[in-house]
């Protein structure tokens, strides 16, 4: 898939989430109106505000289930937003709870995206429990209105460093001044420190998100925005419900969508794997040509540039497949082998997409860093070769075939294309043989 194409389609969930989520909002009354009509549903309407909870919850469940810690730790942050939102904000966004919360908020986003495919039981994992939980006491201790020279335990302080509970009040008061901000015009409702903090956090994420089209972060840019326009509404009843039942469930599909998506895709190249082919294969009309291809001598190259740049080349030539013509659907088979399925045309018609992709890889330049160099670098198209470097020539061979009265099944296809494959190799190597 194109980036663009990717991106977009990485998007939907979070996007059609929301756009949902604003259609409940603005017609809230109209649904509650016609929850009301019904003893059953009425009751629903009084169950709204726990449901938040239990969409958190589900989150942390998959989050441990699948060893997750981003899911998990996301999920308790967003269980923590909605606590604060609901308790502390309504109408009186002046709490000083709720301004350090939502200040804080997008920063532990971001810090639940650098750790998602993280095991939960590590210690870098468990730093970020300890961080958020640390938080919640320093907002409780500075942002409580504690009074700090009636406090016993810091007018034992006082003893140790001269005016210390005169210099912690000062800054308790600091902090608080701080975070409730002149607000900006157009987000009345948000103060400006939460507002610098939600873009700084939007555009990291965003950056980070379009930089490694990963889903999980889309996600997180979703759930990102969802409590941004819980903040903005700042109405508890549907707004603050809605939002961060939207962004719980933003987190929850991603990840099952993430993996969904290893489950038929191979990480190293990013092309579908053997399970997709199978799929595809059922799927398959009476006109069809199925390709098998196998890169040249692949083991000499591993043995004699290491396995790390073999890895590179298998990159590079996924990255060649997503863009072969005829409209194929290119596999990683296995190991350096990939399948190409063409559907609705025939064995004559592909090849020519066949030849152009074979052609093309072998006029490609590979620049590859030689073995004894102890740094490897991705191998690079381009210019010639530096000092330390080499430029190979990467080949593949191809056998291709259809369906007659001898293969009637794609399996059966598969396994002339394999034979006329090893007619390839047999003679010469770098050509396609049917
Ligand atoms: P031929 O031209 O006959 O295909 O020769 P070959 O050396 O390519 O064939 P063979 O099947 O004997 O070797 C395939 C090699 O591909 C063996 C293995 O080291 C390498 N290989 C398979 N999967 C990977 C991978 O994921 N990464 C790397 N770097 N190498 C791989
Ligand atoms: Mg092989
Ligand atoms: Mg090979």
């Amino acid at each position: 898939m194109y980036p663009v194409k990717r991106i977009c389609y990485q998007l939907i969930v979070p996007i059609v989430l929301i756009l949902v989520s604003l259609m409940i909002v603005w017609k809230w009354p109209e649904i509650q109106a016609l929850f009301k009509s019904t003893q059953e549903l009425k009751a629903l309407l009084v169950l709204l505000p726990t449901l938040p909870y239990a969409v958190f919850t589900m989150g942390a469940l998959m989050g441990w289930r699948y060893n997750n810690m981003g899911l998990a730790a996301g999920s308790g942050v967003l269980a923590l937003s909605y606590f604060i939102t609901l308790g502390f904000s309504p109408g009186q966004w002046s709490n000083t709870y709720y301004e350090a919360y939502i200040f804080l908020f997008p920063l532990n986003m971001i810090l639940c995206a650098e750790f998602i495919k993280r095991y939960i039981f590590t210690f870098q994992s468990l730093l970020i429990v300890f961080l958020i939980l640390f938080q919640v006491f320093m907002v409780v201790v500075f942002c409580g209105r504690v009074d700090f020279s009636s406090s016993a335990i810091v007018s034992k302080l006082d003893s140790l460093i001269p005016f210390a509970s005169i210099r912690l009040d000062d800054l308790s008061g600091r902090i608080q001044s701080f975070l409730a901000m002149e607000h900006l015009v157009i987000f009345k409702q948000i103060p400006t420190p939460a507002i610098i903090s939600f873009l700084i956090a939007l555009t990291w994420l965003s950056v980070r998100f379009l930089k490694n089209r990963d889903i999980l972060l889309a996600g997180y840019v979703g759930a990102l925005s969802a409590v941004f326009l819980s903040a903005a509404a700042n109405q508890p009843e549907p707004a603050t419900v809605v939002f961060h039942i939207t962004a719980g469930l933003i987190l929850i599909i991603t990840n099952i969508e993430a993996s969904f998506f290893m489950a038929y895709h191979d990480e190293l190249t990013g092309l579908p794997g053997r399970r997709s082919l199978n799929e595809s294969m059922m799927n398959l009309g009476k006109t069809y040509a199925i390709a098998m291809m196998d890169i040249d001598h692949f083991k000499k190259f591993n043995d004699r540039y290491g396995h790390k740049t073999g890895d590179d080349v298998l990159k590079v030539v996924g990255t060649r497949l997503k863009e072969m013509s005829g409209r194929a659907r290119v596999f990683r088979y296995g190991g350096e082998e990939f399948t190409a399925v063409f559907s609705g045309k025939t064995v004559k018609e592909s090849i020519v997409h066949l030849e152009n992709f074979r052609k093309n890889l072998e006029n490609s330049k590979f620049i590859v860093r030689l073995k004894s160099r102890k740094k490897s670098s991705p191998v690079k198209r381009g210019k010639g070769p530096a000092a330390g470097q080499k430029q190979v020539k990467i080949t593949i061979s191809i056998g291709v075939a259809g369906p007659d009265i001898k293969h009637p099944t794609p399996e059966k296809v598969i396994k002339a294309a394999d034979k006329a494959l090893y007619k390839a190799k047999k003679t010469g190597r770098n050509r396609v043989c049917r």
